[in-house]
């Protein structure tokens, strides 16, 4: 059956719309499953004269010896997830020209300091590739298109971007959130823009670093960002009413909740939480998250992480990815009140969003049209409206015109 519809335009409330718009031109890897395809496509659009950014490497697929990374271009290839980078000799002499060292490419190479250093990576890269109101339209532009209005940026790179999206009217389609050590160095004018605070708490899939209860299938155990008594420190501590945690394995997500309920407990003041991914979450505490007032913002594209890291996750914690239906049936979480959908730009757009959300790998990943609709769409159809296609059989989302 074929199922028509018309939705308001999406609020994909957690990307990374500066990072993505810097990045817009650059080679991306996301759909490319044949190495020798990623080699020619390297090898065709990188030139010479800059330090080349790669992007959506999936190294479940391939990787690249040291002599093939050589013979490209000066580049740095980002993984899919941007929490692991590869680089080659061009790409160091020329950041070392540039910069005056090359430190960052080094540290890149060290997972542990990584999941650390993320907005770091992310302000490096935009500086790398250059962000102006050529690439913000165009950037803007492809949102629209893809029936995308309003973004969160989850990494402020720094507060000369608050200024570009001000003078451009952006800042009209998007909130920031800093993390902490960007806020402090932003001006008392820039920080009364910012949304809030962004923490990271563990890592992610695609390097093997979000912290799950168990080891990965090559015995790596993924990273804890902070020791509990530290992060309940900062969490205490931020002057924002506003916090986002990305908490992506059980093991982050367990800590981050205890750690609310702890402070909560000594009747500690805190800002209110977004946990960020929650990809692991268990039923439990969900309980304790839905009881703390704990919002949990989801992505339904990464049901699919269920398959595509299938070669390091065990069958069980392949079910246990992105439990929507407990979230919803079991511990009564609202789309569109405490649980919010996005699509972290990987990749963009309401088709894949919406087939990953009716059509996932798991039944217990399911969303309806009418959750993606409370959880992923503006209230109103006031900014413009898609109309999609619904192909229940051949399990199929398509567009037929997207109005703004
Ligand atoms: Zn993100």
């Amino acid at each position: 059956m074929v199922k028509k519809k018309t939705i308001p335009l999406l609020y994909d409330h957690h990307t990374h719309t500066t990072g993505y718009a810097a990045l817009l031109e650059s080679v991306d890897l996301t759909e490319v499953k044949e190495k020798d395809e990623a080699v020619s496509l390297i090898k065709e659009n990188c030139t010479e004269d800059k330090t080349n950014v790669v992007l959506g490497w999936n190294n479940s697929y391939y990787s690249f010896t040291e002599e093939e990374l050589n013979e490209f271009p000066p580049v740095v290839i980002c993984n899919l997830s941007f929490h692991g980078f590869i680089f080659n000799d061009k790409a160091e002499e020329k950041i070392k020209e540039r910069f005056g060292n090359a430190k960052i490419l080094e540290r890149m190479n060290d997972p542990d300091w990584v999941e650390r250093n993320l907005p770091a990576i992310m302000k490096f890269l935009v500086k790398l590739e250059g962000l102006d109101e050529k690439k913000l339209d165009s950037f803007f532009e492809y949102l629209s298109e893809n029936g995308i209005w309003r973004t969160d940026d989850m990494l402020l790179p720094d507060e000369n971007v608050l200024d570009l999206f001000e003078k451009t009217g952006y800042n009209e389609r998007t909130d920031f959130w800093a993390d902490l050590q960007i806020y402090d160095q932003l001006s008392e004018d820039a920080k009364k823009e910012v949304k809030g605070i962004k923490i990271f708490t563990d890592g992610a899939l695609g390097p093997s670093t979000a912290a799950l209860k168990e080891a990965y299938s090559d015995g790596t155990e993924g990273i804890l960002v902070h020791r509990k008594e530290e992060l309940k420190e900062i969490i205490n501590g931020v002057e924002e009413d506003r916090v986002a945690v990305h908490a992506l394995g059980d093991r982050a997500v367990e800590q981050v909740i205890e750690s609310v309920e702890e402070l909560e407990k000594k009747r500690f003041t805190y800002p209110n939480i977004r946990l960020e991914h929650a990809q692991f979450i268990s039923k439990e505490y969900a309980e304790k998250a839905k009881e703390l007032g704990i919002k949990l913002s989801m992505q339904p594209n990464f049901s699919h992480d269920s398959v595509h890291y299938s070669d390091r996750l065990s069958g069980k914690y392949a079910k246990k990815n992105n439990p929507f239906r407990i979230l919803i049936d079991e511990v009564k979480f609202v789309p569109g009140d405490d649980l919010i959908f996005s699509s972290d730009g990987m990749p963009y757009g309401v088709v894949p969003s919406l087939e990953a959300s009716l059509f996932p790998p798991y039944q217990s990943q399911r969303l309806t049209l009418d959750e993606f609709i409370a959880g992923f769409c503006l209230e109103d159809k006031e900014e413009g409206s898609i109309q999609i296609e619904i192909d229940e059989e051949e399990k199929k989302v398509s567009v037929e015109k997207v109005d703004t």
